[in-house]
């Protein structure tokens, strides 16, 4: 393509109506100043009312902006361990003790925008451009559902003609259609989760068409003047209104399941978390959904993008588990992920806080899988990774914490998406779908993919969560265990 004719389909892309529609009084729904009064002005809360607020979390009700505001004055040790702790059984009441697993797979780096951030910004010559052919995808599949074992993606890509819907269309395709031979029958992909740039209604239906499951836009940071430094206006990103409606857009265009996101350190987390808020209340007051998952990213250090200019507002790992932990409070129906961005330890710590997916053995690198890199090489990765351990070195870390590692897809197969299974997840019912598949489906990868080690260290688990089933769900019991008992006999994909 000519720089003319990227130039033409750069203008192309913003559509104004699409923004103007969603504009309530000409305003959109961050109110920046009475965000940073509420911030300036809350006073940590007494027990009694930290108390109240709690107990709202507790019984799956969303928090208003200014119980937000006051969760995140709390500075006492004794109510921020009271915090984590009712995180904790918020997660475990809505989710139960599951961690959603999943994979990231960058396809393609090539990008016009110019984030000072990131890695593949148009600006950083170093970066390696590459868009993986059919072949190259089919490879990485290999790996991926082959030998990892892994059911569920994010896939990834920036903002160019090279990478443009029609291509993340195919590339989808190609992932679903890949059959992988394992120790009994075919390892597949059976949901792709789509990290992508904001398109217009037009391009999000054709998107849906090809059945994705969550769709991801990260509003990076919600603090206006801050966006505008981070992304040069003459770019698609530099327009704040196009990202931060990218959401509505997917929903009008029958896309159920939305993923929003900050990207912690662009400005102050406080600022983010209520504004994280307040796009999660708009959702669901203007199109009657609130976010399937919310994303809390963390800045990493990424090739020719220094971090000097905006290290100020650093995110300490203290502040990062506290807005964690405020997130699970605040809006208890919705999935938190946590990925391999973060060290080890701070992924244990943030489970006990109470995300629920993560991803593991991750490359973020193009081809990554399938050249098997150890070492992170920065020209051809977007940041540097902190957490390189095995899907298999996680899921036993996690079973000896107690969490079962889930590889569910049925939820969007059965049409438990959208506005039903946020309902489903208020009441506290989805939970129970959700056990029956993860313990169905981390047998299925036990059997495929684990070791003898791991497979020992989750047989107590398991066992458990059977015996869990068979106390507590009488009559969807038999059903279960007749499913349980085929798998362990070689079939697959078999869910509730
Ligand atoms: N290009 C698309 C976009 O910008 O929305 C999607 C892909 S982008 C590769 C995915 C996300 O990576 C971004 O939304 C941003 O939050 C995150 N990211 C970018 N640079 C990063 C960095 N240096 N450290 C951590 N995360 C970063
Ligand atoms: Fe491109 Fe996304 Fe990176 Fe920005 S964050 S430079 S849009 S890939």
């Amino acid at each position: 393509m000519s720089d003319m004719e990227i130039k033409d389909w750069i203008n192309r892309r913003i559509k104004k109506d699409e923004i103007d529609r969603y504009l309530e009084n000409g305003r959109h729904f961050i109110p920046h100043d009475d965000i940073e009064q509420r911030i300036r002005l809350a006073k940590p809360p007494t027990e009694e009312e930290l108390k109240a607020v709690l107990a709202k979390s507790l019984a799956v009700q969303d928090l208003t902006l200014d119980d937000v505001a006051a969760l995140i004055a709390v500075t006492d040790p004794g109510h921020l361990r009271l915090m984590k702790e009712t995180a904790l059984k918020v997660k475990l009441k809505v989710y139960d003790n599951r961690i959603v697993t999943f994979a990231p797979l960058y396809l393609g780096s090539y990008c016009v925008n110019n984030c000072r951030y990131c890695g593949f910004k148009s600006e950083n010559k170093n970066a390696v451009r590459k868009v993986l052919n059919e072949k190259e995808i089919r490879r990485e599949i290999e790996v991926l559902a082959g030998k990892i074992g892994h059911k569920r993606l994010i896939v990834v890509y920036g903002e160019h003609p090279n990478n443009d819907v029609d291509y993340i269309i195919q590339s989808i395709k190609t992932i679903y259609s890949v059959r992988v031979p394992t120790k009994h029958g075919n390892g597949n992909i059976r949901r792709v989760n789509v990290n992508a740039p904001p398109f217009c209604i037009e391009d999000l239906k054709k998107l849906h068409g090809v059945g994705i499951g969550t769709y991801q836009v990260f509003q990076e940071t919600y603090h206006q003047p801050t966006y505008e430094r981070m992304h040069p206006q003459n770019t698609i990103k530099g327009n704040y209104l196009w990202r931060v409606y990218a959401m509505h857009r997917a929903l009008d265009a029958g896309i159920d399941d939305v993923g929003i996101g900050a990207l912690f350190g662009l400005y102050d987390w406080r600022f983010e978390v209520m504004a994280l808020i307040c796009h999660a209340q708009a959702l669901e007051r203007m199109m009657g959904i609130g976010p399937h998952t919310i994303s809390f990213p963390r800045l990493e250090p990424a090739l020719n993008a220094p971090m000097d200019t905006y290290a100020k507002y650093r995110v300490s790992d203290e502040d990062f588990l506290k807005l964690i932990t405020i997130i699970r409070l605040a809006v208890p129906y919705t999935g938190m992920i946590l990925t391999a961005r973060e060290s080890p330890d701070i992924r244990r710590k943030a489970v006990d806080a109470g995300i629920t997916q993560m991803d593991a053995s991750s490359k973020i690198s193009l081809g990554g899988y399938e050249e098997d890199k150890n070492f992170q090489q920065q020209e051809t990765q977007q940041f540097i990774l902190g957490d390189t351990r095995t899907l298999e070195e996680v899921i036993q870390e996690l079973a000896r914490q107690g969490f079962i590692s889930s590889f569910c897809t049925a939820g969007y197969r059965c049409g438990r998406t959208g506005k039903c299974i946020m309902d489903l997840l208020r009441e506290g019912a989805e939970g129970k779908f959700c056990k029956l598949n993860a313990v169905l489906t981390f047998r299925e990868w036990l059997d495929d993919f684990a070791s003898e080690e791991t497979r020992q260290a989750s047989a107590q688990l398991i066992q458990r969560e059977i015996d869990e089933v068979r106390d507590k769900m009488p009559q969807i019991y038999p059903k279960f265990k007749e499913y349980y008992d085929r798998i362990c006999r070689g079939e697959r994909d078999l869910f509730l």
